[in-house]
């Protein structure tokens, strides 16, 4: 029995287990792939105080490092189910159940697809969701990244590193992204730019991509440009379908909280970008971690 469990391993998540460990409480760390979560596809963080620019992986360990001096147990799996049985919470992966007194769901969010033609068939041929992961196999090729965001423009700027050249077709006249952001990609001479455009198709000789028909929104023009690799960055969509069955989501899938990150079920909190919130950051997911492994602490308590 686990005073808390902590589903996902992000930074909210080692936030959460760090702070409920220093409150003495048994503390399991459930996580399916490496600790770091979407910052193991972020090159540079530039926004994380104390650090004037630090990689995604690093910070990733110098989170997680000191959590197993602390006796956090660090679980490896994928948790299917969660049944709330009152006092005690049913944690379900695919081999085990794990039984606890609380809950912190810490699962973060996913990219989104453009769901247009030859985005599924030329995945990881051409179509990439990770800069990080993939830029470097793009070396002087001609790029499109789509979106208008800060994770479009970020990866954007750290593309030209390889890239020939980067374009970034974007569905509006005006990026979303941070002011500090845009200013760099607009004074950056390999980024071009495609307003008020969408993705319509992105076509292939049958083993990698060779080029993306592009639609003028305004217009109703279609036009076709050659491009090696396509980067899509259009925001996020939740990971919380582990929780469905506690109903505890919006319509979305967003889990909304109150300001000590408690849901509408007694002893199951959410934090980090997986909650119901506007600014979806490190620094707000550390935020809501800290708070959440203070609020179990008082909850056991109680
Ligand atoms: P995540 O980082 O998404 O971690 C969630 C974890 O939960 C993952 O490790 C996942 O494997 C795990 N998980 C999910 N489901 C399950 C399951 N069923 N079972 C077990 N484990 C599960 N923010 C900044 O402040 N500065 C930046 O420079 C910056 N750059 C970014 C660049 C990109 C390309 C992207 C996509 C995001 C960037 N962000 C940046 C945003 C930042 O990375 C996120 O806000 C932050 O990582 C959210 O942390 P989290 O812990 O809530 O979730
Ligand atoms: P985002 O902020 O939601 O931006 C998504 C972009 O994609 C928007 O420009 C949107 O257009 C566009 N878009 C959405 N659906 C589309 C579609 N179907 N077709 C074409 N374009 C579409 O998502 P994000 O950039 O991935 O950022 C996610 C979160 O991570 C944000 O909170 C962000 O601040 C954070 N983040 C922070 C940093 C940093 O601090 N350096 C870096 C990366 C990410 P519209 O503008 O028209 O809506």
């Amino acid at each position: 029995m686990y005073d808390t469990i902590v589903i996902g391993a992000g930074p909210a998540g080692m936030t959460a287990a760090l702070y409920a460990a220093r409150s003495n409480l048994k503390v399991g760390l459930l996580e399916q792939g490496a600790p770091g979560g979407q910052m193991n596809n972020t090159a540079d963080i530039e926004n994380y105080p104390g650090f004037e620019l630090i990689s995604g992986p690093d910070l990733s360990m110098k989170m997680f490092e000191p959590l197993e001096k602390l006796g956090v147990e660090h679980i490896y799996g994928i948790v299917e189910e969660v049944e709330d049985k009152g006092q005690t919470k049913l944690v379900k992966t695919a081999d085990e159940v794990y039984e606890t007194k609380s809950l912190i769901v810490a699962t973060g969010a996913k990219h989104r697809l453009l769901g247009v033609a030859g985005e599924a068939d030329y995945s990881s041929r051409g179509v990439s969701y990770c800069a990080v992961c993939d830029g470097a196999f793009f070396r002087d090729q001609d790029l499109l990244v789509v979106g208008g965001g800060d994770s479009a423009v970020e990866e954007a700027l750290f593309l030209t590193r390889f890239a020939k050249s980067v374009t970034i077709v974007h569905r509006r006249d005006q990026l979303r992204a941070q002011k500090v952001l845009q200013d760099r990609a607009f004074a950056n001479n390999k980024i071009n730019f495609i307003w008020d455009s969408v993705v319509k198709e992105i076509k292939g000789d049958g083993s990698k991509v060779t080029s993306v028909d592009v639609e003028n929104v305004n217009t109703g023009e279609v036009s076709n440009h050659a491009f090696g690799g396509v980067f899509i960055y259009i925001g996020l969509d939740p990971v919380s379908q582990m929780v469905s069955g506690l109903d505890i989501t919006d319509q979305d899938g967003w889990i909304p909280t109150d300001d000590q990150m408690a849901t509408k079920r007694t002893g199951i909190f959410a934090i980090g970008d997986v909650r119901q919130k506007n600014l979806r950051q490190i620094t707000t997911a550390v935020g809501d971690g800290a708070t959440a492994g203070i609020s179990v602490y008082n909850y056991l308590a109680e």
